[in-house]
Order: C-alpha cells, then structure tokens, then sequence
C-alpha cells in the first residue's frame, strides 16, 4: 500500500478530519513539526521530533496537509514546559517548546542542511547561543486592530492578518512591551480607531518602540494610516507621565496598500528625532527608520567574531556593504586605513554619517546607492579593497555583486547572513569566482525562540 502511494504521486493519503498517530520526524523553517504518511508531509503547530502524536487533519492540499495535535502520546525530552501557547501559535516564538540546547542544535542542522541542497560540502560549527534567551529583542512592531469594538494590540496568528491580542511579547525587553500597552491604553482613552485594512478606514496601523540596552532611551512611533494623528499633543503628554524613559515620540505615515510597516515621512511629536545607543564602546543614534540589529547582547559578539575572522591589518581598505546606520563600519574602523560603506535607505546614511563624527572617525566613508550596483560601480573605478564585508536583508546577494566582489579581488570575503538558503545558494557562485571558503561556517543565535539563524562565512581568494 505505502509502495503504490509512492509510485502513484497524485494519491493524497489522508482526508479532512481524520485522526491518526504519528512520529514528528523534522521541524520545518516556520517551526512546525512534520509528520509523514507514506511519504506525504503533513504540518503541525507545536510537535517536535522524536514525539508521537496523535493528530486530526486540518486542511489537506495537494503536495501537503496541515494537522492540529490531539494528544501527545510520547513527549520529547526536548520539549520546554510551561511556554505561554501564544508565543507559539503565533509566531512571535515559534521554537519556544523546544529547550534552547535543542533550538542551538537545529540552528546549526539548518545551516548545514542549506549547504547539502546546492551540494556543498561544508562544515558548520554549533551555533554560539545566548545565556538568558528570552527578552531580548531592542524592537517592538506591533499591529493594532479593532476586536469587538476595542482597539487591541497583539501579533498575527501564524500565515494569516488574524490579531492575537497579548500583552507579553515574550523576546522583548519587558520595558519595550511596557511602551506598546502604555501607547495602546492611551488610545483606546483618548478614542483612536485601527486601521482596518478591508474596508481602508480607521488611523492607527502600527506601534514601533525601540529601546537602547545600554543607554535605556526610548522611541515610540505611532504608524498611522491619515495624514493627521487625532490628539497627537495629549498623547504626547500623557506618555511621558507613563514612560519616563521616553526620549522620542514620532509620527509615522503609511498610507499605502503594503506590509511593509514604516512609511517615509516622519513628524517628532515630541522629544528628539532620533535615540541613542552604544555598540562595543562606539555610540550609534538610531533615527525611525533606521535598521538597527535587535538583539545587542550578540551583536557585539558577531561583530567582534567577524572582525577577528577577517584577520583586520592596520594597512587595510575595506568595504561594507548594506552598512545601514555603520554599525560594523564604526565598530571596525580603529583596525584599518580607510573603510566604505554603502546603503540604499538615505536616512540610515544620515545615521552613519553622524555617527562616524559623533566617534571622531575621519577614515569611514559613506555612499547611498544599491549596493551591487555601487560595487560594480567601485570595481569599474579601480577599488581594491583587501576586505569585504557584506550584511545583506534576507533575500541575499546578486549575482553582479558578487562578480564585482570577484572583479576587486580582496583576499577576504566576509559574508553575514540572517537566511542560511540564500548564503548557500550564492556560495555556490562566490567559490565559483575564486574563493574559497575558510575553516569552519559559525552560525550565532541572534533570534533565541525563532527559527531564524545568523551566520558568519569566511571566503579567501584563491592564489592564482
Ligand atoms: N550592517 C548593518 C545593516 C544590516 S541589515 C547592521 O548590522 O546594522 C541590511 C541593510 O541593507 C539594511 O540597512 C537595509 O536598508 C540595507 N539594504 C537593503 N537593500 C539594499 C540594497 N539594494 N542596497 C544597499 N543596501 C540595502
């Protein structure tokens, strides 16, 4: 039976409501467990390997199906007790039912399964983890929506707009948290509506709040759908009796049909237009919409291990791409003789720029552009750095950055990257243009309690 179902593909083992057991073999990128019958994957919020579960079949597709657990009949030892089930269902922590020596252990299997797909034989050292992996994240970016009348805060449930409404956020500094429910209450008293995205109407789509570990100041930004923010003087007022950490209240428009959170303009309603924070002994001011990394307890350590892997010479130019605000231009340019930078987002440029004058570094230079194209640009002008970094967002490098990289030639390639896919998919092109890739692939949990995975890569120019 199992040996037809497998030679006849189409066959679909398993029918809407039907219950059956069995063993969770894989966790899966969004954290669900996956169970196989004959060969056909089915999807499961909160089952981890090594556990036996009894299911019922939520939602059957063609290639796959989703399932709900009904009872576990063999727990992992593995498995965390007492997670709140929002964290999980949600997503704002979908590996929180996994002890955290597991979740390490998984990091570094993703990493080293991305690799064996593009066939790339690699090695990948266990992932550097953190010593207290919760309440970590700097960054709260919270949805506002109207449920039943009230304006509540909360996070999406998993693959839908559907709001979950909580008020423990679970990874975030707990004073992060603190701001979204002040900045909501206020609000809700002072008569605000959500944004409602069927029918476009209402004010209030996002809370942002960030925080600076070190320094403890505060930025609350209220993301609004109107070109006006009704009352925004009280709230401003009433905030800073709420928040005394509070350092800046802006207000941010986004009128547009999109996910993406922020929109570009700006308005400080109060207090500065930026915060402040430090980084590995330099100061950073971190604007609205800056990228600024969210966990600054392993930032340091990535940026530290990146810097020593990249064996910095006091008589080296070096590149930075996607540098954002400078954080590893800054942090690195005591080590080394002139360092560029390049970013796309105009504002981060602004930070950067400021905050190389703010640390009294005369040897970091700044350009906005895109960053393959500004590489190929520098490579085509005769820049010959001896090292380049790259950070890029999730969906990797291009190719032309790669070829331009290539084209600089530098001894050193260091490539960080928060999407272990598209690292190994563009490896397969940096060790085709010459490189090769030195000692051993370092992931470091940046993301405790999420299955997303930071890594650190090394390529040398190979001697031609
Ligand atoms: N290295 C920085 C930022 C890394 S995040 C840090 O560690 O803080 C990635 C950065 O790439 C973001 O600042 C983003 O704005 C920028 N970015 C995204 N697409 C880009 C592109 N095409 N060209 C240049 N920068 C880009």
């Amino acid at each position: 039976m199992a040996k037809a179902n497998r030679i006849y593909k189409t066959a679909v083992p398993v029918n809407k409501n039907q219950e059956l057991e069995g063993e969770v073999i894989d966790i899966t990128y969004q954290g669900m467990g996956v169970i196989k019958i004959d060969n056909f994957p089915i999807f499961v919020v909160d089952a981890i390997p090594g556990e036996i579960v009894k299911i019922g079949i939520t939602k059957v597709l063609k290639n796959y199906a989703f399932g709900r657990v009904l009872s576990r009949i063999q727990e992992s030892p593995n498995r965390a007790k007492n997670v709140d089930k929002v964290a999980i269902t949600t997503g704002i922590a979908p590996l929180a039912n996994l002890k955290y020596d597991a979740q390490l252990t998984f990091k570094q299997h993703q990493v080293e399964q991305m690799f064996k797909k593009v066939n790339l034989d690699v090695e990948v050292s266990p992932t550097l983890g953190m010593e207290n992996p919760t309440k970590y994240r700097n960054k709260a970016q919270v949805p506002v929506q109207n449920i039943n009348g009230r304006l509540e805060t909360g996070f999406y449930r998993r693959g839908s707009h559907k709001l979950i409404p909580t008020d423990d956020f679970y990874i975030q500094d707990p004073k992060v948290d603190e701001a979204v429910i002040a900045t909501r209450d206020v609000l809700r008293d002072l008569g605000l509506s959500a944004y409602d995205e069927e029918s476009n109407k209402g004010v209030v789509r996002h809370i942002m709040a960030r925080r600076g570990y070190y320094s403890h100041e505060l930025m609350v930004v209220i993301v609004t759908n109107t070109k006006r923010l009704p009352e925004a003087e009280e709230i401003a007022k009433q905030l800073q009796v709420k928040l005394p950490e509070l350092k800046s209240f802006i207000h941010n428009i986004n009128n547009r049909d999109t996910n993406v959170i922020m929109g570009q303009w700006n308005e400080t309603i109060w207090g500065a237009d930026e915060i402040h924070d430090q980084l590995m002994g330099k100061d950073f001011v971190i604007g609205p919409n800056s990228f600024y990394q969210v966990n600054p307890q392993t930032t340091a350590t990535l940026y530290r291990l990146a810097a020593e892997k990249a064996g910095l010479k006091a008589t080296d130019t070096v590149v930075d791409a996607y540098s954002g605000i400078g954080t590893i231009t800054l942090s690195i340019a005591d080590q080394v003789k002139k360092i560029y930078g390049v970013e796309v987002v105009e504002n981060a440029v602004a930070d950067a720029e400021k905050n190389a004058k703010n640390n009294h570094i005369d040897n970091a230079e700044f350009v906005i552009a895109d960053a393959p194209e500004q590489m190929v640009q520098w490579a085509e002008d005769g820049l010959k750095p001896n090292v380049v970094f790259v950070d890029p967002p999730r969906k990797g490098l291009t190719s032309e950055l790669i070829s331009a990289v290539s084209a600089m030639k530098p001894e050193t390639f260091v490539y960080i990257s928060c999407n272990p896919a598209t690292l190994a998919r563009d490896a397969v092109q940096i060790l085709a243009e010459g490189f090769k890739i030195d000692g051993a692939i370092q992931p470091i949990d940046q993301f405790p309690q999420t299955t997303h995975v930071e890594t650190i890569t090394v390529f040398k120019r190979v001697a031609e």
